[in-house]
């Protein structure tokens, strides 16, 4: 497998060390540089909820995750782009990717829109929200005001523009994990097609920011090997987002990004798509992955729940359950974070259950500590040729604090 990359321009991302598969690395945008194994945080609708951006670089990030179709939909980017742009909008002045905005076009359907295209009829109602998907796009109602929307290609990367994004994503649509073999085939040639009319457009419009186009293939082996050859040939590509539907498991997931992976040239960085528990960011890592976005820490922390290095409960301990209610013993031993130096869990699960804003702030700095530390001590590892050792030792719970929670 791994075919030559088409890529000829300098590249934006480079390979510093390896162990294994593992790798660090150095991606390269407008903005600045971003330290790969990277995680990147949801400031979804321009903001990491309940923090300001400074205190997100101050924790370690390099980048954040912008997303496409909720800023289309409030404020608007054309609103974005006249106060600046969205780094200047919400005050990150750091590495910023967009995702496509297909995901979300796609989930508000999600199972009638599966049903639709199959049946090949265009113009069935498509669920609450989507009214048509069609070769050109998709047409919505907003969840705003209910007003007729419509998103294809061009309108993402039209989006992605305005609002200034360093690392753009290809347009594509995300398959529901019930869709059978022959509708995966068909939507991943037109993820396709519509890549190159992304492709088209940013050269059309002399668009700026690095572009990745997404693997798409369900979970099938085939079809993912054939979507990662077609998108690492295709020439305008600074690297490749692993997305669609991962399988119904972990054991599945790991199975299917690791067909995208093994089909893709080592040369080009590699984003997975929405993937941040603990042992899977250990596992993908392991396997080449380069950087990964994720709602669960900032979701989490606003449902009263802190990730702790217990594997047994899934990384996650929530503060609002009854052994929290007197506990003097801080979230996790050695973590250097607010919510952990100043504050007890018997504090944090009164805020919590009392539903404080105190304590979605407390506990997603907690969070977000919790993954860069755990990230950071991932590249270390790397570095030291160490990786197999350290990512063991992290899944039997002893990580990423040295102290252990
Ligand atoms: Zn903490």
């Amino acid at each position: 497998m791994a075919p030559a990359s088409a890529v000829q321009r300098p590249a934006a991302f480079a390979v510093e060390h390896r162990d294994g598969a593992a790798r660090t690395g150095v991606l390269r945008t407008a903005h600045g540089e971003v330290r790969t194994p990277a995680f990147v945080p949801l400031a979804s609708h321009a903001t990491v909820r309940s923090l300001q951006a400074g205190e997100v670089a101050e924790l370690g990030y390099d980048m954040v995750l912008g997303n496409t179709f909720h800023l289309f939909i409030q404020p608007g980017h054309e609103h974005i782009a006249e106060l600046g742009g969205l780094h200047e909008f919400m005050a990150w002045h750091d590495p910023i990717v967009t995702d496509s905005g297909g995901f979300q076009v796609f989930s508000m359907g999600h199972g009638s829109v599966a049903e639709e295209v199959k049946r090949r009829n265009p113009r069935r109602d498509g669920g609450p929200n989507v009214l048509e998907i069609a070769e050109e796009g998709v047409r919505f109602r907003s969840y705003l005001d209910g007003s007729e929307r419509f998103m294809g290609p061009e309108t993402s990367m039209e989006i992605q523009a305005a609002l200034g994004s360093d690392v753009v994503l290809a347009f594509d649509e995300c398959t529901p994990f019930h869709s059978d073999r022959d509708y995966t085939a068909r939507s991943t040639e037109r993820t396709h097609r519509w890549l190159d009319r992304c492709v088209e457009w940013r050269a059309e419009h002399d668009a700026g920011g690095l572009f990745l186009g997404i693997v798409q293939g369900g979970v099938h082996r085939d079809l993912r090997h054939a979507s990662a050859e077609r998108i690492a040939a295709t020439e305008a590509i600074d690297g490749v987002a692993i997305g669609g539907s991962l399988g119904q498991d972990k054991e599945e997931m790991r199975e299917v990004v690791g067909w995208a992976l093994e089909a893709l040239p080592d040369a080009l960085p590699r984003h997975l798509l929405g993937i941040g528990d603990v042992d899977d960011v250990v596992h993908a890592v392991g396997a080449g992955v380069d950087w990964f976005d994720c709602a669960t820490p900032t979701r989490l922390a606003r449902h009263g729940t802190a990730l702790v290095s217990d594997p047994e409960a899934r990384w996650r301990l929530d503060v609002t359950r009854p052994p929290s209610r007197s506990s003097r013993e801080p979230l996790a031993q050695g973590c250097p974070c607010p919510a952990c130096r100043d504050h007890t869990r018997a504090y944090l699960h009164y805020l919590a259950r009392a539903k404080e804003l105190t304590a979605v702030r407390l506990l997603t700095l907690h969070n977000l500590t919790f993954i860069a530390t755990l990230v950071e001590g991932l590249r270390d590892a790397i570095r030291e040729g160490r990786y197999a050792e350290h990512a063991a030792a992290v899944l039997a719970g002893r990580g990423p604090y040295a102290a252990g929670a």
